[in-house]
Formats: structure tokens, C-alpha cells, sequence
């Protein structure tokens, strides 16, 4: 009972808010309630801070969205990519909120109470090892794939995927062909073969973590003691002791090169495609692949012609007179800077024209092509002179009887 009565009072000093009806303190008399302790109300204030609040997450929020937070906060504050001075004191508190909250009994403990059994209870003093990998996953933008992207930190990393734009002119759109792309991407360094390490130097195992590339840290808090897996700080992972560097790349194994990539766009490609074109990213490290290159497409317009997948409309003006009477009319194709179309006697405006497989190819079907429209735009004349006047009113008279 006395710790019973002790958590009631350190909830209330942790949050008075949260649980003004919480079972346990309701059964409390007010005058029998023990002051605390001046240690233990120095160890609520510790805990204070929220631990969503500290992910940066809701209150409440669910497993997953806790797992992400996490994620987030540990590539931004993990000593090993954060050198400021906070940054070991800041992922200390993350990733013990992130043990409390991974675990779901003390993630609904804590949910209720607004703190787990401090210092007593059946687990709560045991040690947490949170799992750099998920940190580690996000960092190399593995996951998802299942399993594609080596995790291990000592081998090999796959490269970045790169993204290039290029903007094609209408008809290399519909009609494919051959396009160059500049690219800048990063490649096995020629000098080192990639290792990073300068042609004969001595490399030996690093002696901070005898070549296992991590170090193990415990860190004791009133939550328990933390078991946390750091990449060892001598090596930065590798497990490596190196005599001396590559010059070329100074020790990264990658060099950045500008080069002109050849793409050969299918026909049919419109604005939003995008193309693949493997193994041109950035060179993996420690032997790892390289990444690819996608390469999103744009279309540039073209005066008069508009496409809608594989179908293109043109417009034609044509006279009133050639539009009763019926015309033969010279127009722009894809395939044809003069082609002949015969509009009909009695054409009305607005009328549409369809020439068949005159349109654009189907996606990467050269023979598999749309239809061309024509909408007949029929032009009025606005002023006639005396005599065209007078044969207008003829004919209307005529037409009219
Ligand atoms: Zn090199």
C-alpha cells in the first residue's frame, strides 16, 4: 500500500492534470497523504517531460507512428552523425522513451499513470537494448524492399538512388529516340579500388571495438538500465585501423564525376514517366551495388497540337462558303508537314474530323497509334461588300423558298 500511495502522489506531481480521478488516489484520505520524499519528487521532475513530447509524437500515438518518431529523431540527435555537444544527452532521452513506449505493457503503464513502476516491479529494472538497426535501416533508405540493402554497418551500402529531369520536344515524346542526360554522381574511386584506403598502407583491427565496428554503452536511469549498441567512435564502424588514407578520395572509396548518360526514350512517353536506368547512381560503399538512375520526363508543348494519351487534336478554320460547299484543306500531321483532308459539304462548326492512326504510339507500341482530330472552326465573315451582299441575300431568298 505505502507504494501504492507513494505513485499516486508522484503521478500528481508529475501531472496533476491528467488524473484528478485516477482509482487509486480517490481511495486516499487527503490528510493521510505522505509528502514525499525531496529524492523521489527530484526524480518527478526528472521525469516531467513527456515522452511523446519528447519523440515529438502525440499523446497517446500508436506503436508505429512511435517507431517513426523514433527513427526521425535518432538520425537527427545519434552521436554518430550529430557532433554537438547535446546531441549524447538528447538521444539518451529519446532512446529511453522509445523503450518505454516500444514496450507495450509499460507503453499502457505509462499511458495510465502518466509513469512506469519507478525503480521496482518485475522488469523495471532490467535492461532495454534498443535496436540501432531501425535507426541504421532509415539511414541507408533500406526497409520496404525486403531485405534488398545490406543493414550491417560494416558491409556493404548500396548507393543512393539519383533523380534526373529531362524535358523532350512533342514529337521525340510520341516517336521516341535517342537522348543524352548530364548526370553528377559519385564513383568507385579508381585509385583505391573503393576500399578507401591508400595502395599499401597497413590496415589493421581497430582496437576500441577488436574489429566488431560497435561499442556497447550502458546507461543507468531511474527507468532501468539502458543496453545502447553505438557505432564504435574510433572507427566510425568500419572496425578498421587504417595506416593511411586514399588521396584520390580522401578514404570515402567514392569520387563525384560529371558524365553524359545515353537514354533511349520508348515512344508514347509522356509528362510524368519516369525511366530507369540501373546502376547509374551513386557507387555503393564497402562493395556494395550501385544505385540507379530515374529519369522524369517532361513534355514541351507544341503550337496547335494538344495530346491526351494517345489521341492529338489539331484545329482548322475554314471559311463559311467551303463549309457548305465542302473543301479540300492541307494540314499538319505528326508524321506529315502537309497533309491533305477533305472537309465535307455541309460541315457545322465545332464539327469533329477523326483521321485514324494519325495520333501518337501507345507506350513503347510503335504500330499501335491513336487517332488524329480535326475540329472545324467555321469562319463567319463579318463585313461583305455590295455585290457579296446582294448575292447572300439571293441566295438566302433562294434557300428559303
Ligand atoms: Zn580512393
Amino acid at each position: 500500500m505505502a507504494r501504492a500511495l507513494l505513485l499516486c502522489c508522484l503521478v500528481q506531481a508529475v501531472n496533476p492534470f491528467v488524473l484528478p480521478g485516477a482509482p487509486r488516489a480517490a481511495a486516499v484520505p487527503a490528510q493521510r497523504r505522505p509528502t514525499p520524499h525531496p529524492r523521489h519528487r527530484g526524480t518527478a521532475l526528472q521525469m516531467a517531460r513527456d515522452l511523446y513530447e519528447t519523440l515529438g509524437v502525440a499523446r497517446g500515438s500508436d506503436e508505429r507512428a512511435v517507431k517513426r518518431a523514433f527513427r526521425e529523431a535518432a538520425r537527427k540527435w545519434h552521436p554518430d552523425v550529430n557532433d554537438t555537444p547535446e546531441a549524447n544527452e538528447r538521444y539518451k532521452e529519446i532512446s529511453q522513451a522509445y523503450a518505454t513506449l516500444s514496450d507495450p505493457e509499460k507503453k499502457r503503464q505509462y499511458d495510465q499513470f502518466g509513469t512506469t513502476g519507478l525503480g521496482g516491479g518485475p522488469g523495471g529494472g532490467g535492461g532495454v537494448e534498443v535496436n540501432l538497426e531501425d535507426i541504421f535501416d532509415s539511414f541507408f533508405g533500406g526497409g520496404g524492399g525486403g531485405g534488398g540493402r545490406q543493414r550491417q554497418r560494416n558491409g556493404p551500402i548500396q548507393g543512393d538512388d539519383l533523380r534526373a529531369d529531362l524535358e523532350l520536344d512533342f514529337k521525340s515524346a510520341c516517336f521516341g529516340g535517342q537522348e543524352k542526360v548530364r548526370i553528377s554522381h559519385l564513383e568507385k574511386c579508381e585509385t583505391c579500388s573503393g576500399s578507401g584506403v591508400k595502395p599499401g598502407a597497413k590496415v589493421t583491427s581497430c582496437g576500441t571495438c577488436k574489429g566488431g565496428g560497435v561499442v556497447m554503452q550502458v546507461t543507468r536511469t531511474p527507468l532501468g538500465s539502458f543496453q545502447t549498441q553505438t557505432v564504435c567512435p574510433t572507427c566510425r564502424g568500419s572496425g578498421q585501423s587504417v595506416d593511411a588514407y586514399c588521396t584520390t578520395c580522401s578514404g570515402q572509396g567514392v569520387s563525384r564525376k560529371a558524365k553524359q548518360v545515353s537514354v533511349t526514350i520508348p515512344c508514347g512517353v509522356d509528362t510524368g514517366n519516369k525511366l530507369r536506368v540501373a546502376g547509374e547512381g551513386d557507387a555503393g560503399t564497402k562493395g556494395g551495388p550501385s544505385g540507379d538512375l530515374y529519369i522524369f520526363l517532361s513534355v514541351r508543348g507544341m503550337p496547335g497540337f494538344e495530346r491526351d494519351g494517345v489521341d492529338v487534336t489539331t484545329r482548322l478554320s475554314v471559311d463559311a462558303y467551303d463549309a457548305i460547299l465542302g473543301s479540300s484543306e492541307v494540314i499538319e500531321t505528326l508524321d506529315e508537314p502537309s497533309f491533305s483532308v477533305d472537309v465535307p459539304a455541309g460541315t457545322q462548326p465545332g464539327t469533329k474530323l477523326r483521321l485514324k492512326g494519325k495520333g501518337a504510339p501507345a507506350l513503347g507500341k510503335a504500330a499501335q497509334r491513336g487517332d488524329h482530330y480535326v475540329v472545324v472552326d467555321v469562319a463567319i465573315p463579318k463585313k461583305l461588300d455590295g455585290e457579296a451582299q446582294k448575292l447572300v441575300e439571293q441566295l438566302r431568298d433562294a434557300a428559303r423558298k
